[in-house]
């Protein structure tokens, strides 16, 4: 079972991913966690320079920034998510080919239809078996992040807009296929989306 999470700044993707890895740890299953940008050696470096200057002089450009998110992705998927798919344990992933078509895509106005073609190109057309949207008004989400005191200059070098054609984007795409996408609100108490996604997950698992 292949699990994404996505969501804008500040949705509180990765403490549900680890409640969802606890509880279906608990359950028996091996769970193997992982995040896009940044979970290889590879994508590390990868990571460096995609998210170092912001939008400042060495940040790379609107199609190297997506071809950039793409070789991430690619090195990602051969050599963590394909395997550990093969060997049977159930991934989860903090961000995956959707935040592509919404950040580089509706964000920084890249055709979204050609950022789908590179991502299926970089994945080998690996698609999650459930995606679970935790979606947030930017407003209150950047006000999350600035509390945690983290990457607050890069994210409010984009402006509200920027965060704004991104919630939107996801919410159009799990509107347009409704049965793999889980949308909650990210607002919700922490426990009560852990247990719509624990259940969500576990019936996938039965099926
Ligand atoms: O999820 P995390 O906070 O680690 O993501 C790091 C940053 O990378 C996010 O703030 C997001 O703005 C950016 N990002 C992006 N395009 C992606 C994935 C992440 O712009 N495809």
């Amino acid at each position: 079972l292949f699990v994404v999470f996505e969501g804008g700044e500040g949705a509180g993707k990765s403490t549900q991913v680890n409640k969802l890895a606890a509880t279906l740890g608990e359950q028996g299953h091996d769970v193997v966690v992982t995040r896009e940008p940044g979970a290889t050696d590879v994508g590390k470096r990868i990571r460096t320079l995609l998210l170092s200057d912001g939008t400042g002089p060495a940040a790379p450009s609107p199609r190297a920034e997506a071809l950039l998110y793409a070789a991430d992705r690619a090195h990602h998927v051969a050599t963590v998510v394909r395997p550990a798919l093969a060997g049977g344990a159930v991934v989860i992933s903090d961000r995956y080919v959707d935040s592509s078509l919404a950040y580089q895509g509706a964000g920084r106005t890249l055709p979204v239809d050609e950022v789908s073609w590179l991502s299926s190109w970089a994945t080998g057309g690996l698609k999650p078996d459930l995606v679970v949207l935790l979606d947030v008004d930017p407003r209150t989400g950047l006000a999350r992040v600035a509390e945690r005191g983290m990457a607050a200059d890069r994210l409010e070098s984009e402006s509200l807009a920027f965060h704004e054609r991104v919630r939107y984007a996801f919410l159009d795409l799990a509107a347009a296929d409704p049965k793999r996408y889980l949308v909650l609100d990210a607002g919700l108490p922490a426990d009560d989306i852990a247990r719509a996604v624990g259940a969500r997950a576990t019936e996938l698992l039965a099926t």
